[in-house]
């Protein structure tokens, strides 16, 4: 099975609205160059409408950094699905660990993240990842399966195939070492079994695994090139429109 790669930029807490929509703009003449291929942009919060409007007749999609679990209530500082929907969001990135490291987000709260995400109708790209403690006393597996069984529970299998994963080693996030492409690629390897496990083979097989950590122009093709990694969720390298071009232009 053949699953359309996504280039996928997490602008995290950077850009004015103004710089956020300048940018989408480069992103969607570049993206115009490639019908096989899905790109997504992450801006903040704040510039999401904006960022939306600019994008609403181009291929590029709009992301946010996260979700609340309900449609409304009294939480102060969360935005719902219903909210992004209404602005033309069409995914969100969930589990991203700043989410988990700074902000103590565990996996049951990703969980519900997820699933709110899910019946609000965006697509969730839930993130998974070892810290670097963890990898060195021999425990990322085991890590990365309770974050992927956790946060995927109560997820029915129609729904499964909808989610995007990423795998982001945190220790690769940030600071300019990135996984090797083999070790990329066993961790992915690994997650679709577990996705095999939990569904399906034939779900495991739709799921887009993306790697994330330290993806740059030099390293793009080599991580693209191994079987189960789909696509890439980029920081750093997709703030500046020629770095995102070359990961996006990955061959
Ligand atoms: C990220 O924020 O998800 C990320 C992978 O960042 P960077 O590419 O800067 O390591």
């Amino acid at each position: 099975m053949s699953r359309r790669p996504l280039l996928a930029g997490n602008w995290k807490m950077y850009l004015t609205s103004g710089e956020a929509v300048r940018l989408a703009k480069a992103v969607a003449a570049i993206s115009q160059k490639h019908v096989d291929r899905d790109v997504m942009v992450a801006p903040s919060f704040t510039s999401l409408a904006a960022v939306a409007a600019e994008l609403k007749d181009s291929d590029v999609l709009v992301g946010a950094q996260n979700v609340a679990w309900e449609q409304e209530g009294a939480y102060t500082g969360e935005i719902s699905p219903r909210m992004l929907t209404d602005l033309g969001v069409q995914m969100v990135i969930v589990g991203h660990s700043e989410r988990r490291h700074i902000f103590g987000e565990d996996n049951a709260m990703v969980n519900q993240r997820l699933l709110a995400a899910l019946d609000g109708g965006l697509v969730p790209v839930l993130c998974v990842g070892e810290t670097l403690d963890e990898r060195e006393s021999s425990a990322t597996l085991q890590t990365l399966e309770a974050q992927l069984c956790e946060g995927l529970e109560n997820v029915t299998s129609a729904q499964a195939e909808q989610v995007v994963l990423a795998y982001e080693p945190v220790w690769a996030i940030g600071t300019g070492k990135t996984a090797t492409p083999k070790q990329a690629q066993e961790v992915h390897h690994f997650l679709r079994q577990l996705l095999a496990g939990l569904f399906d083979k034939k779900i495991a097989e739709a799921v887009r695994v993306l790697y994330g950590g330290s993806v740059k122009p030099d390293n793009i093709d080599e991580l693209m090139a191994q079987p189960d990694i789909d696509g890439a969720l980029v920081g750093g390298a997709a703030l500046n429109v020629d770095s995102f071009a070359r990961i996006v232009h990955f061959t």
